[in-house]
């Protein structure tokens, strides 16, 4: 009767490096959920950059962006169009400011979503790179517990569509010129 080398093979947990779990590793240094998520998230973004490429999406996708990021510092600006950072409360005019996103850009299907940005000054967005440990206090404080949702949503497959894109850009060009109507916040200094 053989035992097999299987029953002298000693597997040792090591701390998984995307979760931080001790795991058993399952391919590069990662447990078995979150290779899977990763790989998925991965090939999720290689097929999108594929559609986008094939369907010439992308002056639709920067269209989309600039709208939407008009929108959300317009959102939070008071009504002589001043904005503070949501990370640092660094306020300006809402034109010097940007649109932060919590979930990474890359992530299409949280791109255009409200629940994930907010308007940041530079320093954060770019130089910080998002402050995100200040991004995801605040949004907690905010609204418990959509941290962990918007970062599982950020895992369901997401396909980039032309239609999706062209909805963005009607919704939010609607909202940017009424609220640009009823205040003076179109005036830039
Ligand atoms: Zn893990
Ligand atoms: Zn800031």
């Amino acid at each position: 009767m053989s035992r097999g080398y299987n029953s002298t093979i000693q597997r040792k947990k090591k701390p998984c490096k995307i979760c931080g779990r001790p795991s058993y590793i399952f391919s590069k240094g990662r447990c078995e959920p979150c290779a899977r998520v990763e790989d998925t998230l991965a090939r999720d973004e290689m097929e999108n950059e594929k559609i986008i490429q094939e369907e010439d999406l992308g002056g639709l996708i920067r269209d989309a962006d600039a709208i939407f990021s008009q929108y959300i510092r317009l959102k939070y600006a008071d009504k002589d169009g001043i904005v503070k950072c949501f990370t640092c409360d660094v306020k300006k005019h809402w034109t010097l400011m940007q649109c932060g996103h919590y979930i990474k850009r890359g992530h299409m299907g949280l791109r255009h979503d409200e629940r994930n940005c907010r308007p940041q000054d530079a320093g954060c967005n770019e130089y910080k790179d998002g402050n995100i440990p200040e991004f995801t206090k605040r949004l907690e404080l905010e609204s418990p517990g959509i941290t962990e949702i918007l970062n599982e949503e950020m895992r369901l497959p997401y396909k980039v569509t032309r239609e999706k894109l062209t909805q963005v850009i009607s919704y939010y060009s609607t909202l940017v010129n009424e609220m640009k109507k009823k205040t003076n916040k179109q005036q830039v200094l």
